[in-house]
């Protein structure tokens, strides 16, 4: 059976006009920063609309793990994802640790407390 395919792939912004779809629809979507990383995400299976990006764009911070996972299906290991090649170290590392991390909880630096992952 065919499956949906979704194309996946990172980026850093190159303008600050794409907004971020990885918010919840009650809050205005918000602008990516230019420079900021992002990822990108196609899907054949919807039609093209005029009014419609193809591609839809979110904050790395915004991307949950169930795209995670979805990802990690696709395309097993980490390097093999278009545009990580492209990364600073730093982000390559962040880009690791959700990755490794998905679907678990990532509250703000301030107030999460380390746990040990069993
Ligand atoms: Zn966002």
């Amino acid at each position: 059976m065919w499956t949906a395919s979704s194309c996946y792939y990172l980026a850093y912004a190159p303008t600050s006009r794409a907004k971020c779809v990885g918010h919840v629809p009650t809050l205005r979507a918000t602008k990516i920063a230019k420079g900021e990383l992002r990822l990108g995400s196609s899907n054949s299976l919807i039609p093209h609309s005029p009014n419609k990006p193809l591609t839809s764009w979110k904050h790395w911070t915004c991307v949950s793990s169930e795209t995670i996972s979805s990802m990690r299906l696709q395309y097993g290991d980490i390097t093999t994802i278009p545009g990580y090649a492209t990364l600073t170290p730093d982000d390559k590392e962040r880009v690791r640790v959700t990755w490794n991390e998905a679907g678990v909880y990532r509250g703000t630096t301030e107030d999460s407390e380390e746990q040990p992952i069993v």
